[in-house]
This record gives structure tokens, sequence and C-alpha cells, in this order.
């Protein structure tokens, strides 16, 4: 049966046509669409500089258990994945392409541009340690395979080109550059996520907690631990005085 306002608490909206059965029944279109970009109908995306510690703190940890065998199997098939995506030519038009030909060409540029089986592999930690570590994020395995191949995906995605423009004004040039970043679609963002939970869930439960762990001691707590900010009533401190 579908309902007829939308499922998120101080939404009044009505829930969109049953497009999709999965969501559509108790959601209303903004927040269906919020959940493809995002992958929670509610959270948003975390930002680069709220994963930061997370993946330091991650990248400490697989220098610390090069041995694991989790770990190692997590990278390899990274490795694999990467040395098998194929190659890229920056001026391919990727519209209408599927969306796992798609996927395939993002980890052919993360290749192209360096990035490292293992640090995909640090990525993909920190942001299930990070989801795990922050009391209010939304802890669902959709969630964090659409941010973790957002993060991931927005190490090398895009073509960066640079020229040198004639200025007729003064007779001689000026650099010119563009970075064109092809929005990734819900569905791609999936299938790269989905490539990522493959070769490194089961690293999840030895390594997050080790992690979190890590990221405490080098950075500090998350502020979702924080106690609430006092209202001017009696706190634990002016008890004490
Ligand atoms: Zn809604």
């Amino acid at each position: 049966m579908q309902h007829d306002r939308c499922f998120i608490p101080g939404c009044k909206r009505l829930t969109a046509p049953l497009m999709d059965k999965d969501f559509a029944l108790f959601h209303c279109r903004y927040h269906v669409q919020h959940k493809a970009r995002h992958g929670s109908h509610w959270q948003k995306t975390y930002k680069a500089a709220d994963l930061k510690p997370y993946i330091k703190a991650a990248e400490k940890w697989g220098d610390a258990n090069l041995r694991d065998r989790h770990y190692s199997v997590a990278w390899r098939q990274i490795d694999h994945v990467l040395a098998g995506a194929g190659l890229v030519d920056p001026a391919m038009n990727l519209r209408g392409q599927s969306a796992d030909y798609k996927a395939k060409v993002a980890f052919a540029r993360l290749r192209e541009a360096g990035v490292l089986h293992r640090r995909i592999v640090h990525i993909y930690l920190g942001v299930a340690a990070l989801i795990e570590d922050d009391f209010g994020s939304h802890r669902t395995q959709e969630f964090r395979i659409v941010q973790a191949a957002k993060a991931i995906h927005r190490l090398a995605s895009g073509t960066h080109r640079k020229w040198d423009v004639w200025n007729p004004r003064t007779g001689g040039t000026f650099p010119y550059e563009l970075h064109a970043y092809p929005s990734s679609s819900g569905h791609v963002l999936r299938k790269i996520g989905r490539v990522l939970e493959d070769a490194c869930s089961d690293l999840l439960r030895s390594a997050v907690p080790e992690i979190v762990a890590l990221k405490v001691k080098l950075y500090g707590e998350h502020p979702s631990h924080m106690p609430p900010p006092e209202r001017g009533g009696i706190t634990p401190d002016s008890v004490r005085l």
C-alpha cells in the first residue's frame, strides 16, 4: 500500500509516484532523489575535511598491518580491478554508455592518475570508520557504498586540460585551464561502491574498530560524541563548584 506523505520526520510532501518500488512507497520525490545522490534519504555527503583524519588513521593502520590476510586480499583485488579497467581516452564521450562501462572508466582514470590500490582501500576504510564513529550517521551498507564511491571518484574524475591562449590585446599568451567533472550518477556510484565493497568488506569487522580508536588517539573524538551545549541549567561542573 502506498502512503500519502513522506516518512522523513518534518517532511510533509506527498510520496513520489510508484516509479521505484523500493523507495517511493514511503518517500517524496525530493528524498528519493537525495538517496540516489547521497546513498541515504537524509544524511548528506561527507566533506573531504570530515574524512581526512579517518583516512589518515586508516593509512597508519594499513602500514602496521601489511601482513593482515584480509588487508592484502583487499588491495590485491583492487589492483586487479585497476589493471583490468582498460584504457582512458580523454576525448571519449561517456554519454549513453552503460553504468558498468562508466564505472570501469572511473577505475581506469584512477590508475592513470597514479592512485594506488592501497590508497583506495584506505579511503574505503576511512569512510566506513567515519560512518561508524559518527553517532548521527546513517549506518547502512547503501550509505557506505555511495559515500566510499564518491570519495574515490573525487580523486580522479574529469578531464583536466591546459592551453596557452593568445591574447590579441597584448600579443602574448595566457594560460587557460579547464577542469571538467562529469557528475557521477547514482547508478555509476553504486557500481563503483560495490566493487570496493566486494574487495574490502571482509576487512571491516577487524579493521574499523582499530581505525576508529587510532583516529581518536591522534585527532580526538568525533563532534557527535560531545555533550550537547549547556542551556544555563545545572551542569556537573557547576555542581562541583
Ligand atoms: Zn520527503
